[in-house]
């Protein structure tokens, strides 16, 4: 099953190589050796949470990323995003180093963080009003991405009266209001209810597929990161590294409906192994 890479159009630039049309994929992100110790109180030697993690992710593609509580996730996530210095190796973006939180990457984090005196729109738009940006262009395309995440008309609600899915979604307008070109999910739909996570699921598909970004989406579940994504890294136990990568080719656009296949059932048999003894949480 993770034998030979096939990727989907949408990942794949085509480049003409003489007569012959050749598909090559762009990459985006290039992880070589990245290591996190944390200095803490209680070991003063710091505490290794990743160990050398090395991979390559191309251009487009759908990432979801599986381990165990505390094997370091978030930490690679921080790390991509720059918002977590890495202690050894080096973390690029379309070739350039990640030292700092860049503009055309967005984060997502399990909980959106919005503050309940404001309105969704002025939360959506308020790192843009930190960032001195034009306000009328950051509302106008806030609006669109309402519109995209199935919010439009909930624009002057209060986060009280939203659902946590609702809430999320907020969360994700605020991510996409760059236009990034990269979107970092953690946890994004662990804190909802079964019913709205799968919601959200295609929902984020749709947007996915709508705006072509690359994802590095981290999950608990499983049949989560299958359902969603082109290609499944699965963490060990801390200290964190990438002990399996595999290819997830069943048929898009992706449905509910897949999970009861039998395909399904073999990625994510697979996939439990890993986590016999341990368990996911
Ligand atoms: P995950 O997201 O997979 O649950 P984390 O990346 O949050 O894991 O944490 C990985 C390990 O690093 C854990 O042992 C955690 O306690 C530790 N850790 C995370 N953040 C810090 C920090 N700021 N200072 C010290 N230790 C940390
Ligand atoms: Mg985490």
């Amino acid at each position: 099953m993770t034998s030979t890479p096939t990727r989907s159009a949408r990942q794949l630039a085509h480049v003409t190589l003489g007569s012959t049309l050749v598909a090559s994929s762009t990459r985006h992100i290039r992880v070589e050796e990245a290591t996190k110790t944390y200095a803490t109180r209680l070991e003063p030697a710091g505490l290794l949470a990743l160990k050398p993690i090395t991979l390559d992710i191309d251009a487009g593609t759908f990432v979801s990323i599986v381990g165990p509580s505390g094997c370091g996730k978030s930490t690679f996530m921080r790390m991509v995003a720059g918002l977590t210095p890495i202690s050894g190796g080096r973390i690029e973006i379309d070739g350039t180093e990640v030292r700092e939180p860049r503009n055309d990457v967005g984060v997502v984090f399990q909980s959106p963080v919005l503050l309940p005196w404001k309105t969704a729109l002025e939360n959506v738009i308020l790192p843009a009003r930190f960032a001195k940006k034009n306000l009328a262009e950051a509302r106008e395309q806030a609006r669109e991405y309402f519109d995209l995440v199935g919010l439009s008309g909930f624009e002057s609600a209060y986060p009280r009266e939203l659902s946590g899915g609702m809430q999320q979604r907020v969360g994700i307008v605020r991510a996409l209001l760059n236009h990034p070109k990269l979107l970092l999910m953690d946890e994004p739909f662990g804190a909802l209810d079964a019913m709205s996570r799968e919601k959200m699921n295609l929902e984020l598909l749709r947007i996915w597929a709508a705006t072509s970004c690359t994802v590095l989406f981290i999950t608990h579940s499983i049949p989560e990161a299958v359902l969603l994504a082109d290609r499944v890294l699965v963490m060990s136990g801390r200290p964190g590294e990438i002990v399996d990568d595999v290819e997830v080719t069943l048929p898009r656009p992706r449905s509910l409906e897949q999970i009861n296949t039998a395909e399904f059932g073999r990625y994510t048999y697979s996939l439990r192994q890993h986590f016999k003894s341990e368990g996911l949480d």
